[in-house]
């Protein structure tokens, strides 16, 4: 998601104690379980466009949690394991062969439960967190808009005051998975008379609550996963509310770090294999075999320069996540990781349509080539997802290099004052 100004991001601490289980006994401990308990993975990308891929997810996040192994970085009392990012690792790596709830992974757990864990009140911590680890409850995100998602902080959706309750008016759209979930994160304004950023609130909305309506959005691949909503008069508890009112501009800033961190790869809350970014080396492979062209010295090259690609993310996911969590890079690196991994999903995509040809576009479903087709279709979403990779290097430029702010005209000027489209 969109434009996060601040650096003043912190990562969450990845708990540590003497008499922590060993990483290494860990790791046995999870292959054994995994054996014994989770089906082997298909190793083809579903989508996310069925009621039925969201339902086994769940079953198979219940599986997890009864084994001791959901939530590996969330604290115990919320039903988490307690446990480091080198154990979330160490499992993730004996989970690649099993089939895992993925869809879960982004943003359920790594963004929506994660600003949770940071902002939450003990009260919704207890209860959507481990509702969250359970396999129970499933959440989104409610915060880009019609008129432009990259200036989250202009967003117009309102809540106003009525007695202790607040009535939400408004729409947002491009929500992953929204029709599939229980609650979505959703940011609004609350105070026409402050200035851009300090009249925002952020609410846990019901999805099913009266006067909320979900239209499911057809995308040029066919899928149907994005959703907008529309909300009329929709009635939220005091409660509700995640942090203070006016507050919504600091919540929006931890779950935009925590989403930079999800789509980098940085995130400590996912579980199992990378979410799907197209093509892989060994699909590259695969697809210059079967194109007769795996005896092409270009073709060797073009496959070295991806698996080069994938070495260079994998070790940059890991120096910056040990550089934030150590202090020497501020939180806003994550954009780094964020930028480069938008840029190596497209590169594969495109390696993989040039070794493949024609065939992307003439063969059906089902096909290699023709999932590299749909990527190719998608590409273009990697570097929006997440905020796009433009608002990434605004990021790095001003709050890693120290380059001097984009100028903005709704500097100071309460928003009720601030000339918007509609
Ligand atoms: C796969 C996917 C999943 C998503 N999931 C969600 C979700 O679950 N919930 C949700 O709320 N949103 C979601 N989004 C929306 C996403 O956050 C927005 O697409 C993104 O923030 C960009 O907003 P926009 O599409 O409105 O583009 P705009 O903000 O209209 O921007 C259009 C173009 O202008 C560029 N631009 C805009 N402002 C600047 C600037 N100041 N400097 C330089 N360039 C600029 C942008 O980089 C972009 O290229 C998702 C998007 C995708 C593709």
């Amino acid at each position: 998601m969109p434009i996060d100004r601040d650096t003043t991001d912190r990562e969450p601490s990845t708990p540590a104690s003497p008499d922590i289980e060993p990483v290494a006994e860990f790791g046995e401990r999870a292959r054994r379980w995994l054996k014994e308990n989770l089906p082997p993975s298909t190793g083809r990308y579903t989508g996310v466009d069925d009621e039925a891929i969201w339902d086994r997810a769940r079953q198979l996040q219940r599986l997890l949690f009864d084994g001791g192994f959901a939530g590996i970085c969330f604290p115990e009392e919320y039903g988490g394991q307690g446990l480091t990012r080198e154990h979330q690792q160490a499992f993730t790596t004996a989970s690649l062969p099993y089939e895992m709830p993925l869809v879960l992974n982004v943003p359920t757990l790594a963004i929506c439960a994660a600003t949770l864990l940071d902002l939450g009140t003990e009260q919704q911590k207890q209860t959507h967190l481990s509702a969250v680890l359970r396999g129970e409850e499933i959440l989104a995100q409610f915060l880009s808009e019609p008129r432009g998602g990259s200036d989250l902080a202009g967003l117009t959706t309102r809540a106003d005051r009525d007695g202790e309750d607040w009535v939400l008016n408004g729409s947002k759209i491009w929500s992953s998975g929204a029709y599939a979930a229980d609650y979505g994160l959703c940011l609004a304004r609350t105070d026409w008379e402050a200035t851009k950023h300090h009249g925002l609130s952020m609410f846990l909305v019901p999805v099913r609550a009266p006067g909320v309506t979900i239209q499911r959005i057809r995308q040029v691949t066919g899928s149907t996963e994005f959703c907008q909503e529309f909300f009329d008069d929709v009635r939220l508890p005091a409660d509700a509310m995640i942090g203070e009112p006016g507050g919504g501009w600091p919540a929006a800033r931890r779950l935009l770090f925590h989403e930079r961190s999800a789509m980098g790869g940085t995130s400590p809350y996912t579980s199992g294999a990378r979410p799907h970014l197209g093509a892989d080396v060994s699909s590259l492979v695969d697809i210059a075999r079967s194109a007769g062209r795996l005896d092409d010295p270009a073709v060797l090259e073009q496959i070295g320069e991806a698996r080069a690609m994938n070495v260079v993310r994998d070790q940059l996911v890991d120096r910056v996540s040990r550089a934030i969590e150590s202090g020497g890079l501020p939180p806003a690196a994550g954009a780094i990781v964020r930028l480069f991994s938008a840029e190596n999903a497209g590169l594969q995509t495109d390696f993989a349509v040039e070794l493949a040809g024609a065939a992307v576009a003439a063969e059906g479903p089902g096909a290699l080539t023709s999932s590299i087709g749909l990527d190719y279709l998608f590409r273009a979403a990697w570097s929006l997802a997440g905020g796009s990779t433009e608002m990434s290097r605004n990021q790095i430029s001003e709050h890693i290099l120290g380059m001097p702010r984009e100028a903005t005209a709704d500097q100071g000027v309460p928003f009720s004052q601030v000339k918007h489209g509609r």
